[in-house]
């Protein structure tokens, strides 16, 4: 059984098709501008293929793929009729979605509905979906999975803020959390490693650091608390997010700047955290590459992160009353050994001991916390198209 798992964004999709009998990723790639000038990546049997070519719309895209998966040097099945079905990464799933469902015109419906809540990602997920029926035919079983299913289960302490009641009751105003296929994946993989497959009696905090970045705190196998919001801005300091501040500042710029409501959202999502804080770049590769020349503002940006990240750490633990193992994934939680080996050495209060030399590893599951530290460090891959490929799986 061959799965396509897909990933669509505004102007881009990304795709991947795994063969469920050995779980092996057959051929992935990338439809980037779309609705721009068009740039196609395919990558099978070892290869990478790539041209420019120019793609209307996200049915074009589909087009694309369907050509690079059945023909010429990068061909990997002979029909379409051999992907038995496709899962989407979905990402705003509001309160409905608890887990993956198929897809249905009453879905996409509730899709649509949470499109307010997610502006750019929702209408975006529905463009693949309907692309997707548009190119494999209507009868092809789809099935999304939510960015924020798995943190269903925070209770209404831990989601709701401060603010007039009725906000919630009216626009659904509240923590939904994101990354939550990550989360669960790695969280998951870590109660495995702890040796209780189910969950029961576990505390978990998982750290998934990459361009955009959320902490999770885990108990028995459950979501009680997240660091991402009503969208992906809330939490610490990203990529180009600023993560939480003090939302009078928000009006106070606005005001001072004279920012329309766009702009000022521009500037906290695409401007700020690593890259407005240091000036110098967004890639945590640049900033660690800066901080070696002595660039004060890196240095700054980077430690800002580590102590929001150790407070949020603080603040989980006590929320879970105490802690099992901490997990690190993403691009950088997975690769930058430095980042890990600062936070895992200011928990030594917590009683974790690092294992510098287990630490050095990239991009590889690792425990690398030594036998004796009374928490588990680990860095466990995320595989976010495997979980979409097996949920899709489970559901048809
Ligand atoms: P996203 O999926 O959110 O776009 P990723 O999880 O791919 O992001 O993470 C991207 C981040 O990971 C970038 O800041 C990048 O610098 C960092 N990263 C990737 N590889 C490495 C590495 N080998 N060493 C340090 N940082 C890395």
């Amino acid at each position: 059984m061959k799965i396509l798992v897909i990933n669509a964004g505004s102007s881009s999709l990304k795709y991947q098709l795994i063969d469920m009998t050995d779980e092996s990723t057959v051929a992935k790639g990338l439809c980037e501008r779309i609705g721009i000038d068009g740039r196609f990546t395919h990558k099978a049997h070892g290869k990478v293929f790539q041209k420019d070519v120019a793609m209307a719309d996200h049915t074009a895209a589909f087009e694309q793929v369907k050509e690079a998966l059945t023909s010429g040097e990068g061909k990997v099945i002979d029909n379409l009729s051999d992907v038995t079905a496709i899962g989407h990464r979905a990402v705003m799933g509001g309160s409905k979605y608890d887990r993956s469902v198929r897809i249905t015109e009453d879905v996409i419906q509730t899709i649509r509905d949470y499109a307010s809540l997610a502006p750019l990602h929702n209408p975006a997920g529905i463009k693949g979906m309907e692309a997707a029926a548009a190119t494999f035919g209507k009868d092809i079983p789809q099935v999304a999975v939510f960015d924020t299913a798995f943190h269903q289960t925070m209770p209404e302490v831990a989601y709701l803020w401060g603010l007039p009641y009725e906000y919630y009751e009216k626009y659904g105003i509240r923590r939904y959390g994101f990354h939550g296929t990550s989360h669960r994946f790695v969280s998951a993989r870590c109660c495995e490693l702890l040796g209780k497959p189910d969950g029961k009696g576990t505390r978990i905090i998982t750290c998934h650091l990459g361009n955009g970045s959320s902490i999770a705190a885990i108990k028995d196998g459950k979501v009680i608390d997240t660091t991402m919001g009503l969208t992906p801005l809330d939490g610490f300091l990203m990529g180009t997010r600023s993560g939480a501040i003090d939302p009078s500042a928000v009006t106070f710029i606005m005001e001072k700047e004279g920012l329309t409501p766009e702009q000022m959202d521009a500037v906290m999502n695409k401007k700020s955290g690593m890259l407005g804080v240091s000036g110098v770049s967004s890639d945590d590769r640049d900033i660690a590459a800066a901080m070696e020349e002595g660039n004060p503002r890196a240095q700054l940006a980077w430690d800002m992160r580590s102590y929001q990240i150790l407070k949020y750490i603080g603040g989980y633990v006590a929320a879970l009353g105490g802690l099992d193992a901490i997990v690190f994934t993403a691009g950088i939680g997975e690769n930058q050994d430095k980042l890990r080996a600062e936070l895992l050495e200011k928990l030594a209060y917590l009683g974790v001991k690092l294992d510098a030399e287990a630490n050095r590893v990239h991009g590889e599951e690792a425990e690398i916390s030594t036998a004796d530290s009374a928490v588990r460090a680990f860095v466990i891959p995320t595989n976010e198209e495997l979980v979409i490929a097996r949920d899709t799986k489970a559901l048809i």
